[in-house]
């Protein structure tokens, strides 16, 4: 079977160092290993209206932002197909056909729109689209006959979700869907990279987030402040590397290479960890090391996002192509699922025999 590839992102903000190493860092090194035939990426502004409804211009501000990001990364839109999930109209439409099967205490359980729920405090007055997101992301996967979901931790559920619609379908109509795997990052500290705050994870709803298009000084700003080990007060103090955020983004980022370039008297990580346990490593210093680290890594994708915001009409004009291209792929599949629920009236020769006009 040939790899189709989705993933997606919503437009509620600019994407964050959690996008980057949870699933964008993989999508781009997806689009290059001939393994993979096609590769959709969606930027998934019809999800983010089910609790951002009130506030469309939030919305649509961040298409051109998100779009910006994955072309600064290094995705390549002669080889990706990029998106805008509203202009996929087909993809509404299988939302409601797959809305059948599943039931309203399956969505419940869900633990991820459980969490999403308590965190938006959306209480008993939960909006009917967000809490049935789930359904529609299955139809975004399955349009495309994704097989592979380069995602992060908290969207298994999701892929969950969707593989036992993709199952029920076939089983109920017809072999016409691709059940879907999930992908998560081949470094597990990076399966849900915690905000700067020391919370679970890193989100743009949270507000603790370092962005891809930070500058260098609001870069040190968030690093500088970021939590550590609250007993580790003196450098000559043992600290603590458990639940310490620094030394968690540094085994999401840092290589053996960092230290050579930035911190020579270590040779690796282990070392640097060994000598902060023991005591005599100041928080200045290991919060100096990770600025710089992720500034390195920053400042490419910096300079190329700077020369895409001066040709913005190139961007438009990915999207729009993409849009197109993704509505043709998305209504073949579409008109498979009609097919196989016998709801094909006009195109179908049995039905057109039987019922049409005759002389
Ligand atoms: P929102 O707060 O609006 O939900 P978000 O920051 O959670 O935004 P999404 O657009 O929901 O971002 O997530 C897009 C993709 O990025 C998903 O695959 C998700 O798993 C992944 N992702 C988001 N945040 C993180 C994180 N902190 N660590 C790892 N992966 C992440
Ligand atoms: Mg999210």
């Amino acid at each position: 079977m040939e790899n189709i590839i989705l993933t997606g992102d919503r437009p509620t903000g600019k994407l964050h160092l959690g996008h980057y190493v949870g699933s964008l860092k993989e999508r781009v090194k997806m689009q290059n290993d001939a393994n993979y035939k096609d590769m959709y990426l969606m930027i998934a502004d019809s999800q983010a209206l089910t609790d951002n409804f009130s506030n469309p211009n939030k919305v649509r501000d961040n298409i051109i932002e998100v779009a910006l990001d994955y072309l600064s990364v290094g995705i390549d839109p002669n080889k990706v197909t990029i998106f805008i999930q509203s202009q996929v109209s087909a993809l509404t439409e299988l939302t409601f056909y797959y809305m059948n099967l599943v039931t309203v205490s399956r969505l419940k359980r869900n633990p991820t729109v459980k969490s999403e729920i308590n965190l938006r405090g959306f209480n008993n007055s939960i909006p009917a689209g967000f809490f049935t997101y789930p359904i529609s992301q299955a139809a975004d996967i399955t349009a495309f006959k994704a097989n592979i979901v380069p995602v992060g931790e908290d969207q298994l559920p999701m892929i969950e979700q969707t593989k036992e619609i993709v199952h029920t379908f076939n089983n109920i109509y017809d072999e016409v869907l691709v059940m879907p795997h999930a992908v998560l990052p081949s470094n597990k500290v990076c399966f849900r990279l915690p905000g700067t705050d020391g919370k679970n994870k890193m989100s743009k709803s949270l507000g603790n987030c370092i962005y891809l298009s930070d500058d260098s000084d609001t870069l040190k700003k968030k690093v500088m402040s970021m939590y550590t080990d609250p007993n580790h007060i003196r450098v000559d103090d043992p600290g603590k590397i458990e639940g310490n955020v620094v030394f968690t983004y540094l085994d999401a980022f840092c290589e053996d290479e960092h230290f050579e370039k930035f911190m020579p008297e270590y040779k690796n990580l282990e070392q640097l960890k060994a000598h902060y346990q023991k005591g005599g490593v100041g928080d200045i210093k290991i919060k100096k090391f990770l600025y710089n680290i992720l500034d390195s890594i920053l400042e490419p994708i910096r300079i190329k996002r700077h020369e895409y915001e001066g040709k913005i009409g190139y961007v438009y004009e990915i999207l729009k192509k993409g849009s197109k291209k993704a509505s043709d792929t998305a209504n073949e599949t579409l008109n498979e699922v009609k097919n196989a629920m016998r709801i094909n009236y006009f195109i179908d020769k049995d039905f057109i025999n039987k019922y049409s006009y005759k002389e």
